[in-house]
């Protein structure tokens, strides 16, 4: 009680990702994809533009749960001793913990505040985990923030180009005006190909 947590934390923890935009109910790629740190809120690629100079953190999904990437999160939060587990070359870790079947709990190492396995530097099995320990055992979390003032999305993230854009392209494929010039052509009479070719007469 008393303890507060960032709003932009609460959002992550709180917001829905990967469903269907209401906004972009009709568009394709609508999956809520990204968490708007600002207006703290899941987003989808269409809703992009609207809030494209606010914090915005990709939220991808991994064994269908929701992850971040390392590199991003540790712009807000320290995240040490939390697990990261690496997808594409990308380090991330998982929001939120993820349940596991309670088994005998043998010699090992385990999660600080759930059951889970964990190799073995790693005390946290997410994100979710770490603040809850933070919190039980330090009661303060404003140590481990950290002050960020721009985070924007990697430059592999998928925007999509205006949706009026998108719908022309897909209706009204263009594949019968390409011979309109022939570049070719222009070449092969170049001036100087033909100079050439007199020199070598004489
Ligand atoms: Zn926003
Ligand atoms: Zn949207
Ligand atoms: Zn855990």
């Amino acid at each position: 009680m008393g303890i507060q947590k960032p709003a932009w934390l609460e959002a992550l923890y709180t917001q829905k990702f990967f469903a269907g935009c209401s906004y972009h109910e009709a568009a394709k790629k609508n999956e809520k994809n990204v968490c708007c740190l600002d207006c703290c809120i899941s987003i989808c690629p269409h809703c992009i533009p609207s809030h494209r100079f606010h914090r915005l953190l990709q939220v991808r999904r991994y064994v269908y749960h929701d992850v971040v990437r390392l590199e991003d999160l540790e712009k807000l939060i320290d995240c040490s001793n939390v697990q990261a587990y690496t997808i594409n070359s990308a380090k991330v870790v998982f929001i939120k913990k993820r349940p596991q079947n309670r088994q005998f709990k043998g010699a090992g190492n385990y999660c600080t505040s759930c059951d889970r396995g964990l190799q073995e530097p790693f005390i946290h099995c997410s994100l979710g985990c770490k603040v809850d320990s933070v919190l039980k055992h330090c009661k303060d979390l404003s140590p481990y923030l950290r002050r960020c003032s721009t985070l924007t999305l990697g430059p592999d993230f998928f925007v999509p180009q205006d949706m009026a854009d998108d719908e022309t392209t897909n209706e009204t494929p263009h594949s019968t005006i390409v011979d309109s010039d022939e570049p070719m052509m222009s070449w092969s009479s170049s001036s100087s190909g033909s100079e050439k070719h007199e020199h070598g007469l004489h």
